[in-house]
């Protein structure tokens, strides 16, 4: 399950064992089916039954890349999105002793249009949501390994960590300048998570359509939302976005085209398989792993890259 409830400033909580969130979830399940609003690709679990292909790019013509999906980094009470320092930096180290190149979103929209320029095991990191903890605790291990990884910080959260008095590594947001400083190390890339629709209430599902909600309503809705947070992060950082991360992997029919139309090149969901990539148009549909805290980097790693 992916259920990062974003809260105002100071409140915000890591949820996954809350029944309330997964009653929502099954609702919304129901609703999506009964009311036919699109291919919904939502809340995947895990599955060891995925099928993994090569990781090695064995037909030049087709780019084989894995996604990572992490979202804090920093110890805890036991919670699926939280993965800790050593952990990641063990994912660092076997990434590396395997071969790996860990690379940029801007770095896979040109390997899709001419693969014969990607390296040989490509492989990308994200890291959702902009906790305060990946500028504490994730950017070092990316700096010591020299590691590249994709962040997508909830736009208004940045601006509300801006005023932040009290900052605590448990619940803080990064703020900008520290997005920014990140960047200029040609580590990181923050591609957009939305300005303000990472909520599941209300018949709200991230970024998805609402049902009932006409489709001039939501093209308008979602056009003004990622405008915005795209604005903050030219504004700040001096690169616009060129992907458009799902919040909760929440897809509706119809947001494909909308992305293209607002001039993104690629869209990354929940779903967790390795990606195939044939040309630039599959960038919309790239999935990711969620990268669960309690497995080695190995059997992590062998499960999911290995045939
Ligand atoms: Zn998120």
């Amino acid at each position: 399950m992916y259920f990062l409830v974003s809260g105002r400033r100071g409140a915000h909580f890591l949820r996954a064992h809350s029944r309330k969130l997964w009653l929502a979830a099954g609702v919304f399940l129901l609703l999506a089916a009964a009311g036919g609003w699109g291919a919904v690709s939502f809340l995947r679990q895990p599955s060891e039954s995925v099928p993994a292909e090569p990781a090695s790019q064995e037909d030049s013509s087709v780019l084989t890349v894995p996604i990572i999906m992490y979202h804090g980094i920093r110890e805890e009470e036991q919670n699926r999105y939280l993965v800790s320092k050593e952990r990641f930096e063990e994912d660092l180290q076997y990434l590396r002793q395997q071969g790996y190149t860990t690379i940029l979103l801007s770095e896979l929209v040109e390997y899709a249009k001419d693969p014969s320029k990607a390296p040989e095991k490509p492989i990308m990191l994200t890291f959702d949501d902009g906790y305060w903890d990946n500028y504490l605790n994730a950017y070092p291990l990316l700096r010591k390994y020299g590691c590249k990884a994709v962040m997508s910080p909830i736009a208004k959260e940045a601006q509300e960590a801006e005023s932040e008095s009290q900052r605590n590594i448990r619940w803080s947001q990064c703020r900008w300048e520290e997005l920014s400083d990140m960047c200029r190390s040609g580590l990181v890339e923050l591609e957009n998570h939305s300005y303000d629709l990472h909520s599941i209430q209300g018949g709200v599902q991230g970024a998805a359509r609402i049902p009932g909600e006409t489709e001039e309503a939501y093209r308008s809705r979602l056009t003004d939302d990622l405008k915005k947070a795209n604005q903050l992060f030219q504004m700040h950082t001096g690169r616009t976005p060129q992907a458009f991360v799902y919040p909760y992997g929440a897809v509706s029919e119809g947001s494909r085209e909308l992305l293209k139309e607002l001039g993104f090149e690629a869209a990354m969901d929940c779903e967790e398989k390795i990606n195939v990539i044939h040309s630039s148009e599959d960038l919309f549909s790239l999935h990711r792993f969620l990268r669960p805290p309690e497995l080695s980097s190995a059997h992590f790693f062998e499960r999911i890259l290995k045939t």
